[in-house]
């Protein structure tokens, strides 16, 4: 079996029957579980949630918190590499579990995502445009941002922000209190309004041979401040196109990454703009899935166990749904459409905002 990346001086490739561990139990870890079983892989899943998508389809869960230490090292024991679908991973956690097993992708890619600040200064060190930014830890340090940067401008929290929440938008700077209040007078950045045309991600995966392999761009579209489609091909010139993936993968030798990152940038007519990184698969990636031969989950399971990364060349133009609340609904219909593949998580509940599953409707390439 060609797994084996033929170097004696890097780490073993896991093994069929050997087992990656899944830090986080959604649906992103339940497509990377069912990806790792592809491959003849179990996962083991940690997730506080006694049920959870990626625990229904793991051959182990883990059921604990983040800081029980006796649960976190009995799944580092059970499991031969640490991965992980979400960012905001407690460090003492992290400690404890890098002790006893690798961590991929690593410490500093996470260090670098979860806060705001960090990563765009990290993004502006490696030669990726982002919006002016400007830090703020106080209403003070909030006005003479305002008046630096400008208005409209965006008050985001440093840290746990996802899905637009933990963000004000400020159209006047009579606005700065409540928007201070707003998002709980925590350590925030304010963030210049991008006028951007469209917005496009890249999905970009690194080996641990150091070998890079990039996603055509997507095109996305974000409703309430959620992703709701994401298009391949997208709307870039080939000079655009190319800027995107050579910043990934900059961005992916820069951190010694080893996995599957998403960058998100804002179109622009001066070029792109970075927007954010995400240190593991990406919901705009799952296009991926019915339009390449290996999609991001697997790519991310071979990067982390140390096999070769796959071919990634797309094959179908793709446009991946979200199905987002009472959307879930239409899955009746959705499931006698022709071309069209149905991914759900499993959720038993559709509450407002919850992705309950996606679906990639595929128009094959000709020729
Ligand atoms: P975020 O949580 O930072 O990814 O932001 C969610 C969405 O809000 C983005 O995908 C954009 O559509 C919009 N957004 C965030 N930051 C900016 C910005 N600086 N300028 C314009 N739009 C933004």
């Amino acid at each position: 079996m060609p797994t084996e990346i033929a170097d004696p001086s890097l780490p073993p490739a896991l093994k069929p029957g050997q087992t990656i561990g899944i830090l986080g139990g959604g649906q992103l870890g339940r497509m990377i579980a069912v990806a790792a079983a592809r491959l003849g892989l179990k996962a083991h899943v940690y997730e506080p949630q006694p049920r959870s998508p990626a625990g229904d389809v793991a051959a182990q869960t883990f059921s604990a918190s983040y800081t029980d230490r006796m649960a976190l090292t009995a799944f580092a024991r059970s499991v031969d590499v640490i991965t992980y679908e979400f960012e905001n991973i407690p460090t003492e956690a992290l400690d404890l579990l890098g002790r006893l097993k690798p961590i991929r992708p690593n410490r500093r890619a996470l260090e670098v995502s979860q806060d705001r600040l960090t990563e765009k200064t990290f993004l502006n060190d490696h030669a990726c445009k982002t919006a002016p930014f400007a830090e703020v830890d106080s209403l003070e340090t909030l006005k003479a941002a305002i008046a630096t940067i400008g208005t409209p401008a965006i008050l985001k929290t440093r840290r746990f922000g996802y899905d637009g929440k933990g963000q004000m938008r400020i159209t006047a700077p009579a606005q700065a209190e409540a928007a201070w209040e707003g998002i709980g007078a925590v350590p925030a950045i304010l963030e210049g309004h991008v006028a951007f045309s469209h917005e496009v991600s890249v999905i970009a995966a690194r080996g641990l041979d150091g070998a890079v392999a990039v996603y055509d761009p997507g095109e996305n579209l974000h409703l309430g401040g959620i992703l709701a489609t994401t298009t391949v091909p997208a709307r870039l010139t080939a000079s655009q196109r190319q800027d995107a993936v050579l910043a990934a993968a900059r961005l992916l030798n820069a951190l010694d990454y080893v996995g599957v990152m998403g960058v998100e940038f804002f179109v622009t007519e001066g070029g792109l703009v970075v927007n954010e990184i995400a240190p593991r698969v990406h919901n705009s990636g799952h296009w991926t899935q019915n339009g390449c031969a290996v999609d991001q989950f697997e790519q991310h399971v071979r990067a982390i166990a140390g096999w070769p990364l796959g071919d990634g060349t797309r094959h179908a133009d793709v446009v991946m749904e979200n199905l987002i609340g009472e959307a879930v609904e239409r899955v009746p219909d959705i499931a006698r459409e022709a071309n069209a593949a149905l991914h759900l998580y499993g959720k038993a509940e559709a509450r407002p905002g919850r992705k309950m599953g996606h679906v990639n409707r595929i128009v094959p390439r000709q020729g």
